[in-house]
């Protein structure tokens, strides 16, 4: 949705304490976190941040997580999607069937949470595609396709969904969420600011993590550039301005500029070994860079491998360093500076 609900004030009032809910997980990266907001006077509508995997232990633990805030899942008016993962958005569907409420999500996630085949059927002819681009061998290739399809009623039930766009403000709960679009990860991807107590926090997804570095690449094959729209997006982050951040996993970043920083060092080091991998072993295609970088792979691994050694090698092609012939990638000169492909620190 754009803009103010009709009727609402024109600044919102702050989300006193940011309330979570955690759900298991077993495929991703550790629990998921739910956030709840509002709720709490007579007329306030209940909103969620995400949704977590539609399994029924997670609707369970979601369950018995809003009933210790004296909540129902019939109760929830809005669900905020910060992107179409299925450990995000999994469970959606089968709150707004249980509660009739508002589900909102980028524009750019909007056909794969509304479960539109046409835009499945799009997405996995993209997967196909690609696994042959980066020469995953039959193998990997067998397991990696049954680990998703086997994983695939995790993404839950069909959702009407509601989209928004950068810059939007969305009145959820009864606070006030500027949507940041910080694509990279996921083309939809998105943050929602809001004021807190002490100053300007956002619910960030997958965007910043507070321990694993997010997979760009494998995690969404629809991005462009996505290490490039990813860098550009921790750039947005390190300069929000934000004091804290709250995560789809695991516990709230302090200092989210500071994890910014670090994770887009760790991409300029990850850069820097791919361009080693290349000039010690000559023209390489993805699958073999990947091989050199994380050795043998296994369940959603053999997809996120290859995905994140494909980003670095697009992001290279873009900056002239590397060239493309058919599958495999070559170093065009020697003599290459990483730190240029990369925001100053
Ligand atoms: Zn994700
Ligand atoms: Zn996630």
């Amino acid at each position: 949705m754009t803009g103010d609900r009709p009727g609402s004030p024109d600044d919102g009032h702050e989300v006193a304490t940011v309330r979570r809910i955690q759900l298991g997980n077993t495929v991703f990266e550790g629990l998921n976190d739910v956030y709840v907001l509002g709720g709490t006077g007579a007329d306030e509508r209940l909103g969620l941040v995400d949704a977590g995997v539609s399994t029924q232990e997670t609707r369970a633990e979601l369950e018995a997580g809003l009933a210790e805030y004296g909540y129902a899942i019939a109760d929830v008016d809005d669900v905020v999607l910060t992107h179409w993962h299925a450990d995000h958005a999994g469970l959606a569907g089968e709150i707004q069937a249980a509660s009739d409420a508002t589900v909102h999500v980028h524009a750019a996630d909007a056909s794969l949470v509304a479960g539109e085949e046409t835009a499945w059927d799009r997405y996995h002819a993209l997967e196909e595609r690609r696994f042959e681009e980066w020469r995953i061998p039959d193998g990997p290739r067998g397991e990696l396709r049954s680990f998703l399809d086997s994983h695939a009623g995790a993404q839950g039930e069909p959702v009407d969904v509601t989209p928004f766009t950068d810059g939007d403000r969305l009145w959820i709960g009864g606070s006030v969420l500027d949507v940041v679009h910080l694509p990279g990860h996921a083309a939809g991807l998105c943050g929602f600011a809001f004021d807190a107590a002490e100053g300007r926090e956002a619910f960030v997804g997958d965007v910043v993590l507070p321990k694993y570095t997010p997979n760009v690449g494998g995690a969404d094959l629809r991005v462009d550039a996505p290490l490039q729209r990813y860098v550009e997006s921790l750039e947005r982050v390190a300069d929000a301005g934000w004091r804290r951040v709250w995560p789809g996993h695991r516990d709230a970043i302090d200092a989210p500029a500071e994890r910014a920083r670090t994770i887009l060092d760790h991409h300029r080091e990850r850069t820097r070994r791919v361009v080693d991998v290349l000039s010690t072993h000559g023209p390489c295609d993805v699958w073999t860079v990947s091989a050199h970088l994380f050795g043998g792979l296994e369940g959603i691994h053999i997809l996120h491998g290859p995905g994140e050694a494909w980003a670095h090698l697009d992001h290279l092609a873009h900056a002239g360093v590397v060239e493309r012939d058919g599958d495999a990638y070559a170093l065009v000169d020697t003599d290459v500076r990483v730190d240029s492909l990369f925001p100053a620190r």
